[in-house]
């Protein structure tokens, strides 16, 4: 019979160097919990002599709170023979708190002998140290490869905005070049027109295409003008001014075209603004194409809001021109700065590029916030510039 196979092999067994090989804590109580023998890897877990271990109730080696969870398991063992897993934590010899994973597990006694329970004990500290240092490394490796993919982008980001100021370099010197060849003959051909239109009488049949040949030569004239200045952007000529006047000057010149159109005009400066050095043609211009745009995005009237600001912390001039206009869709908004384009059927596409360029070589930034529907339905422009662009541009 098995059984008493199992009972004699039981009766031979000496235990304690079966519990002394062992690398667990482990040790043998009897029913009621006392302790008869425990190995030195638990004497060296609770940091405890075997004189002071031996006849201990077991639960005395856990804290407190822990010790009705070890009573229990010593009351279950007797009928289920086995208990795994209770997690408590054992109170060691110099106050330290120890987590522990106890298993009991009772031994079958020899006829006549009483039953006795082997408690094994496995730290959990070091489990538990080693998951707390696998999440740290795993966390950190985690925000790492964030890092990475953050760099890698900005990098991807840094390279294609490179090849797209190249691109739009080699074009635009290449437009300047062609436009710088076309605007000597159309001079040529302007000052011919505006002879031969001077020589028809006012009421010759001729001057309505001499009128029509004056306005496209006027149109083509703007054209190569505004590819020159795209194309070769000239030194910048830094000057100390205060900018408002030069936005007043802007806004004078609009004065006419808003009255017809009835667009209202609202000024809100930031008089804190101190002067600034910047190329003021160039800077102008960049007004004037946004003022342009604004009173183009409002053909039966509305609100031209221009705004400045000081950011002193950047040290830098905060300008912004805003319409109640029609606003720009966003798949427009995304094309906005491209040489060329336009949604106008008279427009060169060339306003904003150039303004993109003039604000980049001051080392600025120039975006745009749009609504096409709503009581915010408008357009802003804003530019930051520095007080004072790095000598080098
Ligand atoms: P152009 O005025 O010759 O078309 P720009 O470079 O000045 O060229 O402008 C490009 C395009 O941006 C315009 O055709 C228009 O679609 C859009 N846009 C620019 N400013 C505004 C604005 N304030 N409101 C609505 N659309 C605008
Ligand atoms: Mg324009």
């Amino acid at each position: 019979m098995p059984e008493t196979a199992e009972q004699d092999l039981s009766a031979q067994v000496d235990y304690e160097p079966l519990l002394k090989a062992l690398m667990e804590g482990v040790c043998l109580c009897d029913p009621d919990g006392r302790i008869l023998m425990a190995n030195k890897a638990l004497l060296d877990l609770v940091d405890a002599k075997a004189d002071d271990m031996i006849g201990k109730l077991l639960p005395q080696l856990f804290v407190p709170q822990s010790r009705q969870a070890i009573e229990e398991a010593l009351a279950q063992v007797t009928t289920q023979r086995a208990v795994k897993g209770i997690e408590a934590n054992a109170a060691t010899s110099n106050g330290v708190t120890l987590p522990v994973s106890v298993g009991c597990s009772l031994l079958k006694p020899t006829e006549g002998d009483t039953p006795v329970i082997l408690v094994r004990l496995k730290d959990l500290s070091r489990e538990n140290k080693l998951s707390e240092e696998l999440s740290r490394t795993q966390s950190e490796s985690e925000s790492l490869l964030a890092e990475l993919d953050e760099a890698y982008r900005q990098l991807k980001g840094a390279q294609e905005e490179l090849v797209r100021r190249e691109r739009l370099a080699a074009s635009g010197e290449l437009a300047a070049s062609v436009a710088h060849e076309i605007r000597n003959p159309l001079s040529i051909i302007g000052m011919s027109i505006q002879y031969l239109h001077s020589k028809l009488s006012p009421g010759h049949a001729f001057r309505e295409f001499t009128n029509a040949i004056i306005k496209k030569v006027e149109r083509l004239d703007k054209i190569t003008t505004q590819l020159i200045n795209y194309g070769r952007p000239r030194e910048l000529k830094l000057e100390a001014r205060d900018v408002h006047r030069n936005l007043n000057q802007v806004l004078h010149l609009a004065v006419s075209k808003c009255k017809s159109q009835g667009v209202k005009i609202v000024r809100r400066f930031d008089r804190s603004l101190p002067k600034v050095k910047w190329d003021h043609d160039l800077i102008d211009q960049v007004f004037t194409n946004l003022v342009t745009n604004a009173l183009e995005a409002m053909p039966n009237g509305g609100v031209l809001t221009v705004e400045t600001q000081f950011d002193r912390e950047k040290s830098q001039t905060i300008i912004s021109v805003s319409d109640t206009g029609h606003g720009i869709p966003p798949k427009v908004q995304a094309q906005l700065f491209k040489p060329f384009f336009t949604t106008k059927r008279n427009g060169t596409g060339l306003g904003l590029a150039i303004s993109h360029r003039i604000i980049d070589h001051h080392h600025g930034t120039i975006t745009c916030a749009s609504k096409t529907r709503g009581s915010q339905r408008g357009t802003t422009f804003t530019i930051r510039l520095p007080i004072t662009p790095p000598a080098k541009s």
